[in-house]
């Protein structure tokens, strides 16, 4: 199938010391030869050159010298497109790389759609859906974490894993199938326990990686904390250390932090997306209850919460409250103040809280290390060590895991209800086809270009 040419500036779009303008497509080799000159100024056919070169020389429009550049000749199908490619490193001022750009669209390409190269990586089948998904992931990682899944799901940890099930679903098919289709030869005498056996691992697997996706989310997308406490407890104090600056405001009157506040924090390799409230406790301030009640709001959706005692002041009824509302959340208890007498005891708050305590000191930031290391454990059992586990981090793609789980659980339904074998290949079948939309089969054209309208020019 011939495909047009295609071009975009693959760089950032600030001045910098280099700018990339990528080509892709049949007519690549021609583009870049009806611009590029030797160093002597010489035309030369870079058609010619051997794939993965680099030649130094000069981008001409007509007879106007645009810039010196670095040519790199890829050919098909050993470039990231699959297709021939060729990139032009030129000179990184915003202006020059338009202007390159400009030139490349003058000789016959024109202007690649976001994400248009890495869809033809896909559609030429050099990634599957679920790792052109990962390459618009690595790019906006925005921690450590998501970082590494991203790649761990480009280099394919996630279309391997879907491939596997998809496989041994594929078999239980093409089994029922055939004996249906040859009775004579095969028999399903028995078939129904045997199925079971097959379909518990298979579950198993499905119910995994869906739990991997909560984990994933968090991730990709930061730990929603909410930060607890009674006015005064030093919640403000504790997110400005978190945050390494005075940001919220801190004051010796009691329920001033009104509003809420939202802050990005980056923790050794992990993001908390922190939402700042006004302290909880019964009051008849209006504009207070507000805050309460957002407290409150934020809290029950919250990833985690972070609940900061006063240990200065003997428990009360507002802590009480605090404590129910903690039951059964994920939630980290600051014993604060701890620089002073303290009023409560960390064995004390413990048994009251059923949660691990960490005495801290937001006023002299000490404890805060604990903390932090208490956080990594809730969410990634420790340290980046998450070498064989794969998270799934794409909604699309836990939409269809679930699909896929539902299906199974039907099969599974079918067997223990004795119904007829060609109900289980229907449900079968469909599970099957739920994990291939995760990797790229079968899919719309409209899913896919939905997808890749996502990514960024030049990708
Ligand atoms: P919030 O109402 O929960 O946000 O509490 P703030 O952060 O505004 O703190 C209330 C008061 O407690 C301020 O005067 C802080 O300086 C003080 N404070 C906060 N943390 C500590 C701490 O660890 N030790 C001591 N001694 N005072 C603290």
């Amino acid at each position: 199938m011939k495909t047009d040419t295609i071009a975009a500036i693959a760089t950032g779009m600030s001045n910098s010391g280099i700018g990339i303008v990528r080509i892709s497509g049949e007519e690549a080799f021609s583009v870049i030869d009806s611009i590029f000159r030797n160093r002597k100024g010489e035309r030369v056919s870079l058609s010619l050159a051997q794939s993965h070169t680099v030649h130094y020389g000069y981008i001409y429009d007509g007879d106007e010298k645009v810039d010196e550049a670095l040519v790199i000749i890829m050919k098909g199908p050993h470039s990231y497109t699959a297709e021939d490619t060729v990139e032009i490193d030129c000179h990184g001022g915003v202006l020059m790389v338009r202007r390159i750009l400009e030139t490349v669209l003058h000789a016959g390409a024109r202007t690649a759609e976001p994400g248009e190269f890495t869809k033809r990586a896909f559609l030429n089948g050099r990634l599957d859906l679920s790792q052109a998904e990962a390459v618009a992931d690595v790019i906006h990682a925005t921690n450590e974490y998501a970082l590494k899944s991203s790649v761990s799901q480009l280099s394919g940890s996630v279309s391997n894993k879907i491939k596997e099930l998809r496989s041994q679903i594929l078999y239980q098919i093409a089994f029922i199938e055939s004996a249906l289709d040859d009775p004579e030869h095969i028999s399903l005498d028995g078939y129904g326990s045997q199925l079971m056996d097959a379909l518990a691992p298979m579950i198993d697997e499905a119910r995994k990686l869906l739990l991997s996706a909560d984990d994933g989310r968090v991730m990709s997308e930061g730990v929603k904390t909410v930060i607890l406490g009674k006015p005064n407890a030093g919640k403000s104090s504790l997110m400005n250390v978190l945050l390494g600056e005075e940001r919220a405001i801190v004051t010796e009157v009691a329920g001033t932090t009104r509003d809420t506040l939202e802050e990005h924090i980056y923790l050794q390799g992990i993001s908390l997306n922190v939402v700042d409230t006004a302290g909880i406790r019964d009051t008849e301030d209006v504009v207070e209850k507000i805050g309460v009640d957002r407290a409150l709001k934020a809290a029950r959706d919250a990833d985690l919460i972070i609940y900061v005692v006063d240990g200065s002041r003997p428990l009360d009824e507002s802590d009480r409250e605090i404590m129910d509302f903690i039951r059964g959340r994920k939630t980290i208890v600051l014993l604060n103040k701890s620089d002073l007498d303290l009023e409560v005891g960390t064995e004390e708050l413990e048994q009251l809280c059923s949660h691990k305590v960490i005495p801290v000191s937001a006023k002299e930031e000490q404890g805060i290390e604990l903390l932090e290391q208490e956080i990594k454990k809730l969410f990634y059992h420790g340290d980046l060590s998450f070498n064989d586990q794969v998270y799934i981090t794409n909604a699309r793609h836990k939409e269809a895991l679930e699909q896929c789980l539902e299906s199974l659980l039907m099969v599974k339904g079918s067997v223990e209800d004795s119904m007829p074998e060609d109900f289980y290949s229907i449900d079968l079948m469909n599970a099957y086809e739920q994990l291939g939309f995760i990797i790229g089969e079968s899919v719309d054209d409209d899913v896919v270009n939905e997808i890749f309208a996502k990514f960024c020019m030049g990708k």
